[in-house]
């Protein structure tokens, strides 16, 4: 379909469904609107977030959002789920085939829940399906509770080793507030103190001495690629199975600027992913696994999840689809060229980078080079229009609530048509910004970490020039709410 039909489509449906909105609650479609000219007219360049299509934003505002659908397909606990069997099938095989992967599970709702399924699946086929055979039974319904409290000991005492949040890693790769960090014993691996960069020796030492159940890689700020096929030898060597958290980058993935040894899919014995960061999705999550662990994370639905979002599901079949056009390659290189512009815009204007430079979609500036901590740093480039979050550098002195970094990340501004000149003109705005920053004081006289005074004019200049750049390249072009 021409690109002036679909904003004509996309315009007259989204002008119909605001009316209707508002005659029930106003003040969502108000917001809602809202959004739109906010996201317009803003950078946006937090590393996790993107901008869907109208095909796949549509496609979740939709009835399938009121079916029940416990199970999998063909194999349901409700009645009348052809439709959202149709779906799922349809997500399932688009990522299999975007992928690469024997298996693909479409269901969990977010990273997070693809992450506990990844996790309980691996206890599962390693420890508790190995325990019901010993034992003689089908399932843990036929144990005698001496044997149940035995077998739940013995998941609860595993061990997983994930990379620490402040070198870049998830919360859920084993930080102890989140569930991860809970549920399994954890130890965290780092990134080397001179360099920033992983240290697989490191890591390999840490996984023969702590011998984990579970190693993950993956991260969400760390601003380099991963050697998948490195981490998996350090897996098999101690027995681990290796899970890659690729939530971040799966669209690099999906447009094959990491292949290889880069590729987590081929070397993860399971890899999970969100379906609305770099990939362009709605937000979701999904699990990709060998066949070997297929019919433990099939179970993810009783064991962790609950109704799969039918609608989501169809949504993330229609980005999938996206994903597979050569187009979506395009667009994916462009991401990672675009970070390289944005982190040589940084050099050359003698900001600091955390490994001093990028080669994925993320650029992670240590923003005490300015005087400042990463909150006031992501309060004041907010004021000037630039949205960010703040964000640990690794052995951060000003911890996970202050930091002294600001994470950047190029998918939204690159699906907007951003490139190479405009990535380098964001970086000159930012380095204004924080240049013409200064940290404020505490009542006790002190300097504070969070309060701050942004230069007299700084603000509406810097506004005034990425208004340039975002009116070059406008979001959703043609879409028209009048
Ligand atoms: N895994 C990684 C690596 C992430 O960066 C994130 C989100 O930031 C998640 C998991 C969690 O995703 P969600 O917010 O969809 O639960």
């Amino acid at each position: 379909m021409s690109d002036d039909r679909t904003s004509a489509l996309t315009s007259s449906a989204y002008q119909q469904a605001l009316e209707v909105i508002a005659s029930v609650e106003p003040r969502i479609a108000d917001a809602t609107r809202q959004e739109l000219t906010d996201q317009r007219g803003s950078l946006k360049l937090i590393a996790s977030e993107n901008y869907a299509s109208p095909a796949v934003l549509l496609t979740m505002g939709t009835w399938l959002s009121d079916k029940y659908a416990e199970g999998t397909v063909g194999h349901r606990f409700y009645a009348g789920c052809q439709n959202v069997d149709t779906v799922e099938a349809l997500a399932a095989e688009h990522a299999r085939e975007l992928f690469g992967a024997p298996y693909a599970y479409a269901q969990p709702h977010s990273g997070i829940d693809a992450n506990l399924v990844a996790f309980w699946s691996i206890l599962a086929h390693r420890v508790e399906t190995p325990a019901l055979a010993k034992l003689g039974a089908k399932n843990v319904n036929e144990l005698t509770e001496e044997d149940w409290e035995r077998l739940r000991h013995e998941l609860g005492n595993q061990r997983l080793l994930g990379m620490s949040l402040d070198a870049g890693g998830h919360l859920t790769h084993g930080f102890r507030p989140n569930i991860s960090g809970k549920m399994f014993h954890q130890q965290q691996y780092g990134t080397d103190p001179e360099t920033g960069l992983l240290d697989y020796d490191a890591v390999a030492a840490k996984a023969r001495e702590f011998k984990p159940l579970v190693l993950v890689a993956g991260y969400s700020a760390y601003p380099r690629r991963v050697n998948f096929a490195k981490m998996r030898e350090i897996a098999d060597e101690v027995g681990a199975t290796l899970m890659v958290d690729m939530a971040h980058f799966a669209g690099l993935v999906a447009g094959k600027v990491f292949t290889g040894d880069e590729d987590p899919v081929p070397h993860a014995h399971i890899t999970t992913t969100t379906t609305h960061k770099s990939l362009r999705g709605p937000r979701g999550g999904m699990v990709l696994a060998q066949e070997e662990y297929a019919a433990d994370v099939d179970r993810g639905c009783p064991m962790v999840l609950g109704g799969p979002l039918s609608h989501v599901m169809a949504a993330k079949a229609v980005a999938l689809a996206e994903a597979r056009q050569p187009s979506f390659r395009t667009y994916a290189q462009q991401v990672a060229d675009n970070a390289k512009s944005l982190a040589e815009g940084f050099l050359t204007r003698d900001a600091t980078l955390v490994t001093g430079g990028t080669d994925n979609h993320i650029v992670l500036l240590d923003v005490s080079s300015f005087g400042l901590t990463g909150r006031q740093a992501e309060s004041a480039l907010l004021d000037a229009g630039v949205v960010t979050n703040r964000n640990s550098v690794p052995q951060d002195p000003n911890g996970a609530w202050y930091t002294s970094g600001i994470r950047l990340g190029t998918p939204a501004l690159t699906t907007r048509g951003f490139g190479h000149d405009e990535f380098d003109a964001v970086a000159d705005l930012i380095v204004q910004v924080l240049q013409n920053t200064e940290p404020g004081t505490t009542k006790d006289g002190k300097r504070s970490k969070a309060s701050y005074a942004l230069g007299d004019g700084v603000a509406d200049k810097v506004k005034g020039a990425a208004a340039d750049l975002l009116d070059k390249h406008p979001l959703y072009p043609g879409l028209n709410l009048a």
